[in-house]
């Protein structure tokens, strides 16, 4: 048996006792780099999937290598010279200076590209929830334009969707240093059009957009009633696609409720790849705080850790909230913390484990998240914009608190309880076999626990 197949017997049966999400964290990147006698040495990506190997799981790597070889019996684990991208070589790769501030980096946006060289892929963590769209951006980098085009990637807030399209612009211009590659935010396009509406010079704008090789728009829900802009935007896409320019998009939800958007930018949309983000399950949680403590130099130990992520379950940036305040307080006073204190250093973050969500945060949550005003809720209107997410609120008064259909009816300006009953039976029945509708409650339910 070579070291090869050693390592990927191990690997096979590796991953059926853990989860997928720990599987693609911790043993991405890793092989048999020596087999010598007794000894084994494993390279891994990077410190922190040693440190992991070194505690957790050292003891069950090195029970299934003994059962295919007697002999072995020590491993050790060695961090891949070539693999591991320090935060120097990140900056470096692209021209940035470090300037100095070693524990809260600055990195600087390039000018051009619009990029932030803070996301990469190496300081990415890959779990089950956001497996697909990091399978299929990996893709997407190594043959820009040629799968997967458009890749439309949508999620929650705060999970990791600009992090992610950020790092294939980062990764194509290091690998195709001569492509074009712009990043923009949605309201920063807008902005644009806007501008050069004004200036009379939306040809030269829209020329100019029409070079680019790689184009990644961020949350282009924002595009939704502006019809102008997306008039503008649904030509620059036409022409990118069709001379295979790679198109990549984020949103906080799916083509079809990104409303209202114009039908034929919608279909487009949806006639390449699209990839959701979830949510982290515990373990991802607190691989994704290893890495934010290392990147802040942040001593976090394995229980302050495990407190974090069994509290912030909803929003990445939140994790890394967390870390940060941690580094604060860690600079003023090195001591080590035990979770006492992490606990009243993060009160504000941390304020109620499940904080509780009233009525008016879940009327406030759907007319934001549908875009509309928060009357227009309550308002007499049988506009489908509107009746929606009325019908939505109402069923989310009872499926989450619990609210009575008379009690419902009041809050909705004396709607009569039959229309809330109806209202609510609808819903639940259309949840049965509706997919998209089903989706749309859970990134509101996210929404109202973040
Ligand atoms: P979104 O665009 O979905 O709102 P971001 O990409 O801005 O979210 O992510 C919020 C923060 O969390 C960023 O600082 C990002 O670096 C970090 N983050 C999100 N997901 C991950 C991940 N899987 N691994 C490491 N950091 C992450
Ligand atoms: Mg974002």
């Amino acid at each position: 048996m070579t070291k090869e197949e050693l390592w990927q017997a191990v690997l096979a049966q590796i991953q059926f006792n853990i989860s997928s999400a720990n599987f693609a964290t911790w043993f991405k990147n890793t092989k048999i780099l020596v087999k010598k006698g007794k000894q084994i040495i494993i390279s891994v990506p990077n410190n922190f999937s040693k440190e992991w190997l070194e505690n957790k799981y050292n003891k069950i790597i090195l029970k299934i290598l003994r059962e295919m070889d007697q002999e072995i019996k020590e491993i050790t684990y060695e961090v891949s010279k070539t693999a591991t991208k320090t935060k120097e070589q990140i900056m470096s790769r692209n021209g940035y200076q470090d300037d100095g501030q070693l524990e809260f980096p600055e990195f600087k946006v390039n000018k051009i590209t619009n990029l932030n060289p803070r996301y990469a892929f190496e300081n990415f963590v890959v779990g089950a929830y956001n497996e697909v769209p990091h399978a299929a951006i990996s893709a997407v980098v190594k043959n820009p334009g040629k799968i997967y085009n458009p890749l439309f990637i949508y999620g929650g807030v705060g999970l990791g969707k600009t992090h992610l399209i950020q790092a294939a612009g980062n990764k194509i211009a290091e690998s195709f240093p001569k492509k074009k590659i712009r990043y923009i935010p949605s309201e920063k396009f807008i902005s644009g059009v806007v501008n050069s509406i004004r200036n009379h010079s939306i040809s030269s704008l829209k020329s100019d957009y029409k070079k680019i090789d790689v184009l990644i728009m961020d949350d282009v829900q924002f595009l939704a009633s502006k019809e102008k802009t997306q008039e503008e935007f649904f030509h620059i896409f036409n022409t990118l696609y069709e001379k295979n320019k790679q198109i990549i998009i984020s949103s906080d939800r799916p083509p079809r409720a990104i409303s209202p958007i114009a039908e034929r930018l919608r279909s487009r949309f949806e006639g390449g790849m699209i990839a959701d983000i979830g949510l982290p399950d515990i373990e991802t949680r607190m691989a994704i705080l290893k890495v934010k403590s290392q990147e802040r130099g942040v001593n976090l130990p394995e229980e302050t850790s495990e407190y974090i992520a069994t509290n912030i379950q909803k929003n990445v940036r939140e994790l890394e909230g967390a870390v940060n305040r941690i580094a604060v307080y860690q600079k003023l006073d090195n001591q080590n913390f035990d979770t006492n204190a992490i606990k009243s250093i993060l009160k504000n973050i941390i304020t109620n484990p499940q904080k509780p969500v009233s009525v008016k945060k879940i009327i406030q949550t759907v007319a934001e998240f549908y875009d509309i005003k928060e009357k227009e809720i309550f308002a007499i209107s049988r506009r489908k914009e509107i009746v929606k997410p009325r019908q939505i609120a109402m069923y989310l008064l009872r499926n989450i608190l619990s609210c009575s259909f008379p009690y419902i009816g009041r809050k909705f300006q004396g709607k009569d309880h039959t229309t809330t009953i109806y209202a609510f039976g609808k819903i639940s029945k259309e949840l049965e076999n509706n997919e998209i509708l089903n989706e749309e409650i859970n990134l509101i339910k996210q929404r109202l626990c973040s």
